[in-house]
């Protein structure tokens, strides 16, 4: 069997069009555009990268975008000021402090400080919190975006068994929520999955992971994943991305698990479009919610 692939560039730009006619819809009703501050500290060059592409995603759907550059010796007091002064200033609708922070910033006591209504990226304890709870305001990027290509490939995660290596706060714990709970914004096949986390101290990885009908490898180690660690047949979704010096590569060593997965996202061209997207999709949820118009929970 070779596996469908889930074509993430694709599923994006359908997206993107879609958020495009509401945030048209929203500017007309309202007379304001969304706009996203971005934060960017320090000259790491894949933070550069990535917050370009959010620029330039923005400006593709008609959302204003703002970047503010800090040295890289910049201290947390001076990022908790910006972050304050973006919080006060109603032209911005959501805040992104791109991660990861020089080593001298305290990141817990900046991303705590984001206006809960403007955090976009939904790290803040509010939003985790609803979240855990089942009425979130906003949904984290990248685990919407695991949903969001499934839904589009109408793929049911419902009564399924599914397994997500990796805990992180971003990726591997959000999601685990999300395809363990009782009802989705996406509706009742992309929610009640049976959802196994693993981790660096997970014995034996390969019996759990060889149970998944759906694996999610969120790990950050190139090709980690190899076809004996994947039950035929499942669907495969690829969040890694891990740079080489073959150029970038998932978690997933792809073509050997291609043969044996049902479906599969690529990387690059994966999760990491949908990513973007769905920091667009929340920064006009954002702008609705300042502006109480229209807000339905995600
Ligand atoms: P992280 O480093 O915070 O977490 C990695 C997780 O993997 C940890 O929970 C750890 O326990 C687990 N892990 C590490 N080694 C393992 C092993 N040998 N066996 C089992 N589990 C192991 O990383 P993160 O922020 O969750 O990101 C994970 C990957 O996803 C990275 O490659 C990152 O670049 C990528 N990422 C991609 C997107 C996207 O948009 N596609 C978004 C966020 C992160």
């Amino acid at each position: 069997m070779t596996a469908t692939l889930l074509d993430g560039r694709a599923t994006a730009q359908q997206i993107q069009t879609e958020i495009k006619d509401k945030v048209a819809a929203f500017t007309d009703a309202t007379g304001t555009t969304p706009t996203l501050a971005a934060v960017l500290v320090g000259e790491d060059p894949a933070s550069a990268v990535y917050v370009r592409n959010k620029e330039r995603a923005c400006r593709k759907v008609g959302i204003n975008s703002q970047l503010h550059r800090l040295n890289s010796d910049t201290t947390t007091s001076q990022l908790v000021d910006l972050v304050q002064q973006l919080n006060e200033d109603p032209a911005v609708s959501g805040i992104l402090v791109q991660l990861p922070l020089p080593g001298q910033i305290d990141d817990l006591q900046v991303l705590d400080l984001i206006d809960p209504i403007k955090d976009v990226d939904a790290f803040h304890p509010t939003n985790v919190g609803l979240l855990s709870q089942g009425r979130p305001q906003f949904l984290p990027c990248t685990p919407h975006g695991v949903l969001q290509v499934l839904h589009r490939y109408d793929i049911s995660i419902s009564g399924k068994t599914s397994v997500i290596i990796g805990r992180s706060d971003i990726v591997g714990k959000p999601l685990a929520m999300l395809m363990g709970a009782k009802d989705s914004h996406l509706g009742p096949d992309l929610c009640n999955s049976t959802v196994t986390v693993c981790h660096s101290r997970t014995p034996d990885l390969p019996s759990i992971t060889k149970q998944a009908d759906v694996l999610v490898a969120a790990i950050g180690r190139p090709k980690y994943v190899t076809a004996d660690m994947v039950k035929p047949g499942a669907v495969v979704v690829d969040v890694g991305i891990n740079r080489t010096d073959d150029g970038l590569v998932g978690d997933v060593d792809f073509e050997p698990v291609r043969e044996v997965a049902s479906h599969i996202t690529p990387v690059p061209g994966g999760v990491g479009p949908l990513t973007v997207t769905m920091l667009l999709e929340n920064t006009l949820t954002a702008a609705r919610l300042q502006k109480q118009v229209g807000v339905a929970s995600p």
